[in-house]
């Protein structure tokens, strides 16, 4: 299963990836994305501040 990585000094704080799949995502203290499961299949959309990275 693909690992999903969060760049946290990318991460534009715009809710689309917890939004979209809140079950890999969600955001941390401070407001930003981090990844807290393995995504099973595509993640299905592009994160616009380029912060997510898929092994
Ligand atoms: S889609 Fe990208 S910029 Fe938006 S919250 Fe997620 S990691 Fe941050």
């Amino acid at each position: 299963m693909p690992k999903v990585k969060v760049n946290p000094e990318l991460c534009g704080s715009c809710g689309l990836c917890v939004g979209s799949r809140p079950e890999v995502f969600e955001f941390d203290e401070e407001g930003h994305a981090k990844a807290v499961a393995e995504c099973e299949g595509e993640l299905g959309f592009e994160c616009p501040f380029g912060a997510i990275d898929v092994e």
